[in-house]
């Protein structure tokens, strides 16, 4: 009977009562940054990150009222949002290969991690096969961390003035994620004024974690998973 007990305890979690509540509560939560922060509720946009839950959990979700999808990986956001309904959009987050850029390229409404000429090389390619290009973020490795994904602090301006200069108005911002340990504000104020000085809308940053200072900095977009759907 073990199968049965796995399926009845992942149907707790993930269950539409559960999620909806979690919802409601992050929703509640970034509601209140903002106010704290004299910002509109409305210009910081939800990602629920739903990686490693299945498509139940997305389903509860969308059911609660969520649009806005994040997974870090290409092929398993394809099982889970290939079909998905009108109106439903998924964002890319996942260190992202140069050979995954034409399905990234086809699948996504966002690519959060633009991270390296290379990969600005494979998407522009993707996207003149696939008559499409996806909303694109450039990540930047603010914490400047060997094992982690994004473009160095002392290349983004370059790299993002490049990036502009290839794909125009598509570049809409910048995302990142803090070092672990360190306080995130920071790294968020960096990140921030990064993007005044280039004049780009969006600013990825925030996780369950850390939402209210990514928005007292000025998120525009949080990517929470744990907070929603549970520990992964
Ligand atoms: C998993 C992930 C998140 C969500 O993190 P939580 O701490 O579960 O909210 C956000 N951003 C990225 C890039 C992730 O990989």
């Amino acid at each position: 009977m073990p199968d049965t007990t796995a399926r009845s305890s992942h149907t707790g979690e993930t269950g539409v009562t559960s999620v909806g509540g979690a919802l409601a509560r992050v929703r509640a939560r970034i509601a209140a940054a903002a106010s704290t922060a004299g910002r509109d509720p409305a210009a910081v946009t939800l990602v629920a990150v739903s990686k490693f839950h299945p498509r139940e959990a997305v389903a509860a979700a969308i059911a609660a009222g969520q649009s806005v999808f994040g997974e870090n990986r290409v092929q398993e956001a394809g099982t889970k949002f290939a079909d998905r309904p009108p109106g439903v959009r998924l964002h890319l987050i996942g260190a992202l290969q140069t050979n995954k850029a034409r399905d990234a390229v086809r699948l996504a409404d966002v690519i959060e991690t633009l991270d390296r000429p290379r990969l600005a090389d494979a998407i522009a390619e993707a996207a003149e096969r696939e008559g499409r290009l996806p909303d694109l973020l450039v990540q930047v490795n603010v914490g400047d961390e060997t094992q982690k994904a994004g473009i160095p602090r002392a290349d983004a301006d370059r790299f993002v003035r490049d990036v502009r200069a290839r794909f125009g108005a598509r570049l809409r911002g910048l995302m990142c994620i803090p070092p672990a340990e360190a306080d995130p504000a920071p790294h968020f104020r960096y990140l921030a004024e990064l993007a005044a000085a280039h004049g780009l809308p969006v600013l990825s940053m925030g996780m369950s974690g850390d939402l209210e200072a990514a928005i007292a900095a000025g998120s525009t977009e949080v990517r929470v998973g744990t907070a929603i759907f549970g520990a992964r």
